[in-house]
């Protein structure tokens, strides 16, 4: 056991973990990152939004992502038989950056961590969470190390940022089912081949399968002519399919007529993965001198992009709630970290959840649109969640039922 009590303890070096980790260690403490894997490693959410520009610029990262290369991603296009519904960023209703990155989170992830230690803090690889005890003033984790070994790892506070891993809701027995049905998604990288001259590779491409309107696809360019590629659906959709293979996942892509010809001449030179069942929810993202960070706490889902804006937003605010509790002031961390973040968190749920009712989808749609109001809804698609000026931050579920039902009652 190392008698050493670091300031804070981080389960998880993904962007969450790196974000909270070089706030923390710039702000003069001491920081140790537990992360089960070496990096780089494969991950999924690629495609990010402008918002979490403002907490890498905050954690000091912002220059080493600015120089390595990643596909600018300037706007978002929804496609369904033909329909397009576009956003540039540059329309958003709030102030911020408009514009962002569509990154290899291998990549991506690694460069943070890097950076996160180049200011000190002292991640170590292949070191796995297997257990933790909470009671003690001082949070305690057991990890495993690459030796096989044991060893135990004292903090004043405990952020877990482990994303899907969910050490704390595991051990703690936080978990609870999310309102979300179970969905799965099968994705991969390719060599994209994209000869059409009109394809705007600064945008996510999102189309909706002809046949189902809750059966969607994501076309993410990166800057080297390789894409991400991926389908959405609920798992009963999988059923009479083969989930192992690229070749079931370029039979669902050829099922979508726009990207069978956008990527006719696509390379699909990399094996298929899928996640299944990955929306979650937690009772309580804070306890006695914890909280959970980015998808250890919660996740909703892939369709408007906001995982890594989520885990970036809450690992700035609990890294700054943390460094004032460290300066002796007294934090309420359901009052100041919980309920704001739940603020922006519960906007992405309304908008995920007209995604799937069709009425975000009547929306985008409708070809006659109020600036104002696309404005505001850019917005929400740029990750400014949290800006509670906007009217669809305020009251997001009522605005949209309300907008898609104007829009159902006047036609295309
Ligand atoms: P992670 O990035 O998952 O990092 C957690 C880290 O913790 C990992 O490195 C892991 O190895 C480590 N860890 C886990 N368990 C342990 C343990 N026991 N001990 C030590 N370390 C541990 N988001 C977007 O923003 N844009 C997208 O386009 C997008 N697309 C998505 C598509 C799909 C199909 C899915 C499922 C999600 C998508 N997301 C997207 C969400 C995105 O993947 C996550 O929200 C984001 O990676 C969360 O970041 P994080 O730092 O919380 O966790």
């Amino acid at each position: 056991m190392s008698n050493k009590v670091y300031d804070a303890l981080i389960i998880g070096a993904g962007p969450a973990g790196s974000i909270a980790a070089a706030i923390l260690q710039r702000g003069g403490r001491d920081v140790l990152v537990l992360e089960r894997e070496c990096f780089p490693r494969f991950s999924i959410g690629e495609s990010l939004l402008p918002q979490c520009m403002q907490y890498i610029e905050e954690a000091g990262l912002l220059p080493a992502i600015e120089a390595a290369g990643f596909q600018r991603k300037d706007g978002a296009l929804f496609l369904h038989q033909g329909t397009y519904g576009g956003f540039e960023f540059s329309e958003q209703f709030s102030t911020g950056s408009s514009e962002t990155f569509q990154v290899k989170r291998a990549v991506f992830d690694k460069i943070l961590a890097d950076e996160a230690e180049r200011f000190g803090v002292d991640i170590r690889y292949r070191h796995e969470i297997s257990a933790i005890d909470v009671t003690q003033e001082n949070p305690q984790v057991v990890c495993k190390l690459p030796d096989g070994s044991t060893e135990i790892f004292t903090g004043r506070f405990l952020l877990d940022a482990s994303g899907f891993g969910r050490v704390l809701p595991r051990l703690l027995h936080l978990e609870c089912p999310s309102d979300f049905p179970s969905r799965t998604s099968m994705f991969t990288h390719i060599e994209d081949n994209i000869s059409d001259v009109q394809y705007d590779r600064n945008k996510i491409l999102i189309t909706v399968h002809p046949q189902h309107r809750d059966v969607w696809f994501w076309l993410i360019p990166f800057s080297d002519g390789r894409c991400s590629i991926g389908v959405v659906a609920e798992n009963t959709h999988f059923d009479s399919r083969d989930t192992r293979s690229e070749a079931a996942l370029s039979d669902w892509v050829n099922e979508d007529p726009t990207l069978k010809t956008l990527l006719a001449h696509a390379n699909w030179d990399m094996a298929a993965r899928q996640i299944t069942g990955y929306s979650v929810n937690v009772k309580q993202l804070t306890g006695h001198n914890y909280a959970l960070l980015g998808n250890a706490g919660e996740f909703l889902d892939p369709i408007f992009s906001s995982g890594v804006t989520i885990a970036m937003r809450s690992a700035s605010m609990a890294a700054g709630l943390l460094l004032r509790q460290f300066n002796g002031e007294r934090i309420d961390w359901e009052r100041d970290y919980q309920k704001p973040l739940l603020t922006g968190v519960d906007t992405f749920r309304a908008f995920v959840t007209a995604w799937y009712d069709g009425s975000f989808q009547d929306i985008i749609f409708h070809q006659q649109q109020s600036a104002d109001i696309r404005k505001m809804i850019c917005s929400i698609l740029a990750g400014y969640a949290w800006d509670t000026a906007n009217p669809y931050v305020e009251n997001p579920s009522r605005r949209l039922n309300a907008l898609a039902a104007y829009c159902r009652a006047n036609g295309t």
